[in-house]
């Protein structure tokens, strides 16, 4: 590690100290985390905390120290004592100790979809933050959505904050209002809710080029954010050329652009990215191709558009599981995205050949922090009737942000 990153470390500790919800740059903590494939295997909180910089939400001291066998013992009995009222969500990023406990498991989209549908008064959400406030927006007013570590953020959403966000708006409009503000799924509640305000809408990496027509359909322009990626692949799908896709830097004033390059864009896309998704490059893909000449190469298009060019398939998380359990026995995938969900598609794929592009294993660091240890702790609290770590996006914030999916949802 060097030493500037030493101190941003530093500095990330001294936020979080200040505010027990700020969310450090999780991008240097996702470079910490990548490692050997053993040292996944998950250990008791505690030695997890020690062997890492990052500041995890902070659970009593009784738990830290649990070991796995004693955590499934008691998440077993927490669930059975709880029932009905109980369901647990689970993201395909997820590591295997937690996701064994999911009544349901799918990417945000699906997830979000199915907390929609629930009847259970607790929802418990094992993904990152956005998504449990997603859940939150499309549950009822008697539900409680509940995360399991309230740091458990994503490095993508968090480069998007609601007041640079709030002031590109308000800037974009003095050159023009022809434009439709569009915000991936993976962004907050405050986000989706000035998209729902402003006549914009949410999309998916599964339905973003539906999406995009839609808008464009309304208005000339596109405002899209937080993935620069995302964007950027999906204005190339429809034909868009690169000249006409502008990237809107929230550290610049008017976001770096000119009136002229606003006004001739077709795009205004938001420099944001996800820490793992970019992990992935051409040498990667050269490499997998001269050792296996028949494989496929399947990424996620929050990758670079130069991966998903040279990639031969690309799509959302349900996509590349489906290509993946849809496939003749003997395919070799070579797959760009989170290890997690990749371990698991080689474990329940035998008859294939599945690896990560990246020969490093690197999971999702916001997503691994939901350790066992956490989920325990939640469910005792609601068994205790003292629920914790509840989620609760404010009414009028909802109301928006529910517009805004609520328009993606009505796009076939
Ligand atoms: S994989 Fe990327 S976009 Fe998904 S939660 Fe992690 S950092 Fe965010």
């Amino acid at each position: 590690m060097t030493t500037s990153e030493t101190e941003r470390i530093v500095q990330a500790e001294e936020n979080y100290k200040k505010d027990p919800l700020y969310i450090p740059l999780t991008e240097l903590e996702q470079s910490a985390f990548c490692q050997t494939e053993n040292n996944l295997i998950t250990k008791p909180l505690k030695e997890e905390l020690q062997s890492t910089w990052i500041n995890w939400q902070k659970i009593p001291e009784s738990y830290q120290n649990l070991d796995a066998n004693e955590l499934d013992r008691r998440i077993l009995k927490s669930k059975a004592v709880l029932g009905k009222d109980l369901v647990v969500l689970g993201h395909h990023y997820q590591r295997d100790e937690v996701i064994k406990y999911a009544d349901i498991t799918g990417d945000s989209y699906l997830l979000s979809l199915e907390a929609s549908r629930q009847n259970a008064p607790y929802v418990v959400f094992c993904g990152v933050h956005f998504m449990a406030e997603t859940a939150d927006i499309l549950t009822s007013s008697d539900q409680t959505v509940i995360l399991p570590n309230m740091a458990a953020g994503c490095s993508m959403a968090d480069m998007a904050k609601t007041n640079d966000v709030n002031d590109a708006w308000d800037d974009i409009q003095t050159i023009t209002t022809a434009v439709t503000p569009v915000t991936y799924m993976n962004s907050t509640a405050s986000i989706k809710s000035l998209c729902g305000e402003n006549n914009g809408v949410v999309c998916t990496s599964s339905n973003a080029q539906a999406v995009f027509e839609w808008a464009f359909n309304q208005n000339e322009k596109i405002f899209f954010l937080p993935d620069e990626h995302l964007g950027r692949n999906t204005g190339r799908k429809l034909g868009i050329p690169e000249s006409q896709m502008v990237v809107w830097n929230p550290f610049k004033p008017m976001g770096g652009l000119t009136k002229e390059e606003i006004l001739s864009a077709k795009i205004l896309l938001w420099k944001g990215h996800c820490s793992v998704h970019t992990r992935f490059n051409i040498t990667q893909i050269n490499n997998a191709r001269e050792k296996f000449p028949d494989v496929t190469v399947l990424v996620h298009p929050e990758c670079t558009n130069e991966v998903v060019n040279a990639a031969n398939l690309n799509g959302s998380t349900e996509f590349i599981i489906d290509t993946v359990n849809n496939s003749k026995p003997g395919s070799i995938f070579a797959i760009g995205t989170e290890i997690n969900l990749v371990n698991r598609l080689a474990n329940n794929n035998p008859d294939k050949q599945i690896f990560c592009l990246d020969s490093m294993v690197c999971p999702c660091a916001t997503m691994y922090r939901v350790h066992p240890a956490y989920l325990c702790w939640v469910l005792d609290s609601i068994i205790e009737g003292k629920p914790t770590n509840i989620i609760n996006v404010d009414e009028k914030t909802s109301n928006f942000a529910k517009l805004s999916v609520n328009r993606m949802l009505e796009i076939k």
